[in-house]
């Protein structure tokens, strides 16, 4: 079976692992699992290309994650922010040493007109991934987020200012003009397409705006489903619920449910939004309840097991 993810970061991680446990356990196949990664967090910092999204589903993927925290890599150093520091550099985004390694490799391909999607495929191969990771688009697209205090870019919104801004709308700066990563399109024609719990605004939106994605989605011949991200009103991490109440929107995942009620199949909602089922179905929707908390591996494994059983 082949499948599909459209995924931000952490909640993206998380179920794109269990995915890949799923499909193929302790074997070198690839080519099952494809999982298209939104881009509109990307930053340039210190003159270097930085993906979040992209490196924490291809951490996540190698093993390599620091899973408390979401983002980075386990056992970091970060002597080298520490001097960037000390000569004067604003060091609000944290990277570590070995994370630095990735963005240099990133960036010196880039500079030598390697598109983002195969410098991606460079270093998870490198890393020991076989799940293939796309980058949505190779161009670029950037999420701007509009709040009370103006227009920010997005890594000043969610890690300089901690995302404690209300978010009054946000603008994806370049979707008009960006194309899909070659092979993202007809990724989409998977036995299988699942948007992951990630924020519905902040990492499946700039999925779903660049050109072609929505009507690919929209038109997908296999099984369409999501997971929701709020779980008893609430996000296990992040500003989702926040701005799922800033933009008018039921914070639940029945307000989740109504945001995707046209691009899925299935809604997967957690077992203690149980109370919801009969209204996610009421949107014509199958509705499919479970534990959706993915602590560890097998529970993400567990997860994307039932997820496979829906097809
Ligand atoms: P970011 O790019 O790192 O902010 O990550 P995402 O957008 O992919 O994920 C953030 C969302 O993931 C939040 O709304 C969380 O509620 C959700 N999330 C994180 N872990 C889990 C989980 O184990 N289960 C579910 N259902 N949602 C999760
Ligand atoms: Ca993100």
């Amino acid at each position: 079976m082949h499948v599909t993810l459209l995924a931000g970061g952490v909640g993206g991680a998380r179920l794109a692992h269990g995915l890949d446990l799923a499909l193929a356990p302790g074997s070198a196949t690839t080519g099952l699992l494809t999982v298209v990664v939104n881009v509109g967090d990307d930053v340039e910092l210190h003159g270097l290309a930085v993906s979040p999204d992209v490196d924490t589903v291809v951490y996540t993927l190698a093993g390599r994650g620091d899973e408390e925290r979401g983002w980075g890599l386990r056992d970091e150093t970060y002597a080298t922010l520490t001097a960037l520091r000390e000569l004067g550099e604003d060091t609000w985004f944290t990277l570590g040493d070995r994370d630095l390694a990735t963005h240099i490799v990133r960036t010196a391909r880039l500079r030598r007109g390697e598109p983002l999607s195969a410098v991606t495929a460079h270093l998870a191969e490198a890393m020991g991934v076989r799940a293939r990771v796309l980058p949505v688009t190779d161009d670029r697209l950037a999420t701007l987020v509009d709040t009370p205090a103006g227009r920010l870019g997005f890594q000043e919104y969610f890690v300089e200012r901690q995302h404690t801004d209300t978010v009054l709308g946000l603008h994806l700066d370049g979707a008009e003009g960006a194309r899909p990563a070659p092979g993202v399109l007809d990724a989409l024609t998977a036995d299988l397409v699942v948007v992951a719990p990630s924020n519905p605004f902040l990492s499946i939106e700039p999925l779903l705006a660049v050109a072609g994605v929505r009507a690919a989605l929209t038109a997908a011949p296999g099984l369409r489903a999501a997971v929701s991200p709020i779980i008893g009103g609430r996000a296990i991490k992040g500003p989702a619920a926040e701005i799922l109440e800033s933009l008018g929107h039921e914070v639940s995942a029945l307000g989740v449910a109504r945001l995707y009620a046209d691009l899925v199949d299935v809604m997967v909602i957690d077992e203690r939004d149980g109370d919801l089922a009969d209204q996610v179905a009421g949107l014509g929707l199958r509705v499919h309840v479970t534990d959706t908390v993915m602590g560890g591996p097998a529970g993400r494994e567990r997860l994307a097991r039932e997820l496979l059983t829906l097809v």
